[in-house]
């Protein structure tokens, strides 16, 4: 006798879902085995007792931050003193000449933004527009660092920008050993102050630094990690995006991990 079309239909969704979950698919559906029993009907199994649908946790890799700082005062700078706030850490910074990177800047390039940011970016240090304004991304790539912080339904104010270094590295080339260790721990003390939910780095020297590790940022981008309390994801650095405009949909995938970890929505176009 056949079948009534309404049992049809049921057998018929609950074999796409048996064929779905012998493909190892079944993830992609709520819960295919809750799912199923639904579709075969009312006699055949109980409602579920709660929503089936979780979203998979992200995945943490767990990494040894390596102090990078050098000497005590500098390892000590790298924790959370009492009281430090970041007008403090500026005032430490001064009109510092701490490392040879001192003798070719205009000004130095602290970071702007909320001191209280759930969100942080970190990119490498200063180049010709930061170092005559003395604010970080303000050149080429700032703004479209800018259009990547709106698209993700936020504005600068809400986030907090900074750099490795805090000033301008002759020519633009890439900061020095030296110069990084030396100049890192003011960062390490402004993570510190401001305790991001996320830390965005933006670009290898950003990455490597705060992660202790020499790898190219290829080998762990858009990958997440603990740092001191905080999510850290590395994506590539604006400028790059410039040159490689068609790197732009990894970036977006990046931070659209970062929207998810943080509830944050989309701008709408
Ligand atoms: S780069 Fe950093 S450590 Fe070097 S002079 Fe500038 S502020 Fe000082």
């Amino acid at each position: 006798m056949p079948l009534p079309p309404s049992r049809l239909t049921r057998e018929k969704l609950a074999s796409w879902l048996r064929y779905y979950g012998d493909l190892d698919l079944g993830s992609f559906y709520r819960d295919h085995v809750v799912a199923a029993e639904a579709a075969a009907g009312p006699e055949s199994a109980p409602p579920p007792a709660a929503p089936a649908w979780r979203e998979p946790p992200a995945p943490v890799n767990r990494v040894t931050v390596l102090p990078v700082a050098r000497g005590p005062s500098l390892f000590e700078a790298a924790e959370r003193r009492e009281g430090e706030t970041l007008p403090i850490i500026q005032e430490d910074l001064g009109e510092c000449t701490r490392c040879k990177l001192h003798r070719h800047r205009t000004k130095i390039v602290f970071g702007v933004g909320n001191p209280q940011a759930e969100l942080v970016f970190v990119g490498e240090g200063p180049g010709h527009d930061e170092d005559v304004q003395g604010i970080p991304f303000v050149g080429r790539a700032g703004q479209l660092l800018t259009q990547m912080v709106e698209a993700m339904g936020l504005c600068r104010d809400d986030v907090y920008i900074c750099n490795v270094i805090k000033c301008r590295p002759p020519e633009n080339r890439t900061p020095e050993k030296d110069e990084i260790a030396t100049c890192s721990p003011f960062l390490l003390r402004q993570l510190a102050v401001i305790a991001p939910k996320v830390v965005v780095c933006l670009g290898n020297v950003a990455a490597q630094t705060l992660l202790g590790t020499n790898k190219p940022i290829s080998h762990f981008r858009g990958q997440w990690f603990d740092f001191r309390g905080s999510r850290l994801l590395a994506t590539y650095h604006p400028a790059y995006l410039l040159r490689n405009p068609a790197a732009k949909g990894e970036v977006w995938a990046d931070l659209r991990k970062v929207m998810t970890y943080l509830g944050l929505t989309p701008r709408k176009r």
